[in-house]
């Protein structure tokens, strides 16, 4: 997606090889043009597909999360992080080792929002080592909902993510890949 590529291009860091910060469009200040046409690109890439809700993980997916719903006309689900099990028959739960942070925590969703009647499509900012969204096709998979594929805005195509869901046979549509970085170097995958 040319327009996403330029912002990064312009306004993203790449703080070395692995991490890519981009807290002036996505992560902390949020442009809410640029998230209207990464949510109508997720909407049209996905449609016909009968999707019943998009769901994200907290925080940083919720703003192309609940763009690509409104583009979609359907709910949109946050799956909660906390910071362990939560003693709660009504909640379905998982874990999530987090690499990039070195720690884990329990993705909740409440069974009140989800059933085997949904086909949910998951949206995320970044692709890294895919342990996010394997967590989320988890949960909702314990809730014997269906997951229709995998919207991500920035995929870093050096780290496994992909091949990682690839192989569950999940489809994973990102509207950026990046090939390589180095501090202040960025190069896409085209
Ligand atoms: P995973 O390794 O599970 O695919 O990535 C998990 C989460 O880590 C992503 O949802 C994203 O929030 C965060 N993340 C991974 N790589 C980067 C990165 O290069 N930059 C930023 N800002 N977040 C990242």
């Amino acid at each position: 997606m040319k327009i996403l590529e330029d912002k990064i291009l312009a306004e993203g860091q790449a703080v070395n090889a692995d991490i890519l910060k981009v807290d002036g469009f996505i992560n902390h200040q949020v442009d809410p043009k640029l998230m209207q046409a990464i949510g109508q690109e997720f909407a049209d890439h996905f449609k016909d597909q009968g999707i019943t809700k998009v769901a994200t993980i907290e925080s940083s997916g919720i703003a192309p999360a609940l763009t690509t719903a409104q583009a979609l006309g359907v709910p949109l689900l946050i799956l909660k992080k906390q910071p362990s099990k939560v003693l709660n028959t009504d909640l379905y739960q998982t874990e999530v080792s987090s690499f990039t942070k070195g720690t884990s925590y329990e993705l909740t969703l409440s069974q009140k929002f989800i059933s085997e009647k949904d086909h949910v499509l998951i949206i995320d900012d970044f692709l890294a080592n895919g342990e996010a969204a394997t967590g989320a096709i988890r949960l909702l998979r314990l809730a014997h909902a269906t997951v229709a594929g995998l919207g991500i805005v920035i995929e870093k195509t050096f780290q496994p993510g992909h091949e990682k869901l690839a192989g569950q046979g999940i489809e994973v549509y990102a509207l950026a890949r990046i090939a390589r970085m180095e501090k202040d170097y960025i190069e896409f995958l085209r």
